[in-house]
């Protein structure tokens, strides 16, 4: 069960109820926004007199029974949708948003000169990965560390937030130290151990689809980072396993306008991981923007052909360039196509 307070409520009314309604037994949950309080209810099957009685106290609002299994993650609770700030980038207003790196920090003048290219282009926020999920135990790991100190000297001189994947439990605390943004990638999206963790940081969240994953127990996912008091989540549809081989994966678009009529969260598009092919990632960005995404995520290195990591699908500087260009012409024209 879901309330959602009134937005004059009194903090310490608040308090109060949350108090009486842990005495009764119940794991709670409490979001606010600015002014916007939802107070999720978890426990022994709740009857309908004790939804009626939580609805007639003043500071109430309204009372949700969700009918999805996800619940704090459903439109429902906040229709009006939920922008996730980071820094001074706020994800799931208008504009979409550019994230955009390498996808593996590899060396200094890699990630200075590719950040560079990625405020040159007009891009939000630097993506990079320090610490790689690899296939292959003997492939490439990343830098550890080490990638997380350029992805911040990066930051530095450039003013774009970081975002950086987190593998595993134990790196948590290490990598909140240095990113503005962490990810779960798609190995890990039901690593509820991690999801979990990485929750308590109170550090906004990109949640990565398992490739395997329908997009229920996707939200499920991001439900686990709900739960535990982080609404600040954004979620990154990026390709699917099918039975095409002539591409990566099978990048479900299908998932942006379906996720936006399901869930208030954000949810922004790889087409780099979803083509695996660089000559892909242009067409699909923009067919991404014109279903409705929230903003793209972008493997961008200096030297594509000579990248340790995803060089196939990593796209050049001047393509970025002129890709966000087109983004924004489509961005004109979708505004166009629904204001007249
Ligand atoms: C990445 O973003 O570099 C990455 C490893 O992505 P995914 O988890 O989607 O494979
Ligand atoms: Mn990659």
């Amino acid at each position: 069960m879901i309330l959602r307070l009134r937005s004059d409520a009194d903090p310490h009314e608040r308090d109060r109820l949350v108090t009486v309604l842990r005495d009764y037994g119940l794991e709670v949950t409490v979001l606010t926004r600015g002014g916007d309080t939802v107070i999720g209810l978890n426990g022994h099957a709740l009857p309908d007199a004790f939804a009626d009685d939580l609805a007639g106290l003043p500071i109430v609002e309204s009372v949700l029974r969700p009918t999805k299994p996800y619940r704090l993650a459903a439109r429902s609770v906040r229709p009006e949708g939920t922008v996730v700030q980071v820094g001074s980038v706020r994800i799931g207003d208008r504009e979409p948003v550019i994230i955009a790196g390498p996808c593996t920090v590899e060396s200094r003048e890699q990630v200075i000169r590719t950040a560079e290219a990625v405020r040159e282009a007009g891009g939000s926020l630097l993506r990079g990965g320090a610490f790689k999920p690899r296939t292959s135990p003997y492939s490439f790991q990343g830098l550890g560390e080490r990638g997380l100190e350029l992805l911040a000297e990066a930051r530095e001189r450039t003013g774009l937030p970081v975002v950086t994947e987190v593998l595993d439990s134990e790196q948590v605390e290490l990598v909140a130290q240095y990113a503005d943004m962490l990810q779960i990638g798609s190995r890990n999206m039901m690593n509820f151990a991690l999801l979990r963790k990485v929750a308590l940081t109170g550090k906004p969240v990109l949640l990565k689809r398992g490739f395997a994953a329908t997009v229920e127990e996707w939200l499920l996912a991001a439900e686990y980072l709900l739960a535990a008091g982080n609404d600040q989540v954004v979620l990154c549809e990026r390709g699917v396993r099918g039975f095409e081989t002539a591409t990566r994966f099978m990048l479900d678009l299908n998932a942006v306008p379906l996720v936006r009529q399901l869930s208030h969260l954000p949810i922004v598009v790889d087409p780099s991981h979803g083509t695996g092919l660089r000559e892909l990632v242009p067409a699909m960005s923009l067919a991404a923007i014109a279903a409705g995404t929230h903003g793209l995520m972008l493997e961008v290195h200096v030297q594509p052909d000579a990248a340790l990591v995803d060089g196939r699908q990593s796209i050049d500087p001047a393509t970025l360039a002129d890709l966000v260009r087109r983004v924004r012409a489509i961005r004109a024209v979708l505004e166009e196509a629904v204001t007249v």
